[in-house]
């Protein structure tokens, strides 16, 4: 994400007067070097990982670790931290690895010298500029969109064509909405390869929340529709989609998308998204863990069902029964879903017990 803050490992900042000193902020975080990003591979074979790729994983770490001090500074209405200083020490426990990584710093509130100061005459026209193109954007994303629904070819030319324009006219962050719902559209009919560099440019230039919640808006959205979920499901993009969303979400973003739209996109979008999730998992996430298991084990869920005794064109109903050939079910619920939805879910509370059993064994120590 762009990050608006100034960090520095100085204590003077170059061109900026120190106005405030809001005092010392810190930010850490546990790994361990036995969690990969794709928990469907083996947990415990990475004792032996290659040095290279826990270098990797520790950038990302750090990475993370600032970004959380930044979020500290930002709430304290503060632009910079000064005397930033990262440390990694290596608490090993027995044969496990675990890295705690910590950031310090002093959050500060700065202003620009005077001679490179933008006048703010100026810097209130060029806002103006920005917001009167805003209208003219949204409505060319609005058609474009409809291209994409239509099936018209043209609504991915002109797509990239809007992508290159916001992106020059720096108008990204205001039309969230809107890009988003194109996007999705775009990817629904397979005209665009949304991965495209300037697609995830972007994407990071929205602000984080913002972006999370219209990404599950437009998400609850689509799940309205089951054939286009399918269809958006097989989708090139799809996959390259959930990683880039997974690597933005927190767990408590897929939670609250859980506990607003419990079935079936949301199976398969959080299952696709834990798979993904490229953070590493800490022991504050066992809770937050057990919570979004305990949501997928309301709706549809029949904890007794026997897998292997359902046919492929079997429905399961809101209550657990197992509805054959299309009947409705005696408890007078409509709400069904598909056998393979089913298998769906019960694969993904399978991968979070095991998520969670190796976790608990991992902080036990
Ligand atoms: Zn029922």
């Amino acid at each position: 994400m762009k990050n608006d803050i100034i960090v520095s490992t100085t204590d003077v900042l170059q061109d900026y007067t120190i106005q405030e000193y809001c005092g010392y902020i810190d930010a850490s975080s546990t790994i361990g070097s036995g969690f990969l990003t794709d928990f469907t591979s083996s947990w415990t074979d990475v004792v032996g990982a290659k040095s290279k790729s826990i270098e990797n994983k520790l950038h990302i770490i750090k990475q993370d670790v600032i970004n959380k001090l930044c979020e500290k500074a930002k709430r304290m209405r503060c632009n910079a931290i000064i005397g930033l200083n990262v440390d990694v020490d290596e608490i090993s426990s027995g044969q496990r690895m675990i890295f705690m990584i910590t950031a310090v710093g002093t959050a500060v509130k700065c202003k620009k010298m005077d001679g490179e100061n933008v006048d703010q005459n100026v810097s209130s026209n060029y806002l103006k500029q920005k917001i009167i193109k805003i209208p003219m954007y949204k409505s060319k994303l609005a058609k474009i969109k409809k291209k994409c629904i239509d099936k018209d070819p043209a609504g991915s030319t002109e797509f990239n064509e809007i992508i290159e324009e916001l992106i020059s006219d720096e108008v990204c962050e205001f039309v969230e909405k809107e890009f988003m719902e194109c996007l999705t559209e775009a990817i629904l009919y397979n005209k665009l390869d949304w991965i495209h560099e300037n697609t995830v440019e972007v994407l990071e230039s929205f602000d984080v929340q913002k972006l999370s919640t219209v990404f599950f808006e437009c998400m609850l959205d689509l799940s309205q529709d089951t054939k286009r979920i399918l269809e958006f499901r097989k989708t090139f993009s799809y996959k390259r989609f959930c990683e880039f969303f997974a690597s933005i979400l927190s767990l408590n973003d897929i939670l609250s998308y859980m506990q607003k739209g419990n079935d079936y996109f949301s199976v398969i979008i959080v299952y696709q998204l834990l798979k993904e999730f490229k953070k590493y998992y800490t022991e504050e996430d066992l809770n937050t863990l057990e919570q979004i298991k305990s949501i997928l084990q309301t709706k549809y869920w029949n904890g007794n069902l026997d897998i292997s005794n359902l046919l492929s064109n079997d429905r399961i109903c809101i209550c657990g029964n197992v509805l054959k050939n299309g009947d409705t079910c005696t408890c007078g619920e409509k709400q069904s879903i598909s056998y393979t939805t089913y298998c769906d879910k019960i694969a993904v509370v399978n991968h979070l017990d095991a998520l969670i059993s190796e976790l608990k064994e991992y902080f036990k120590k």
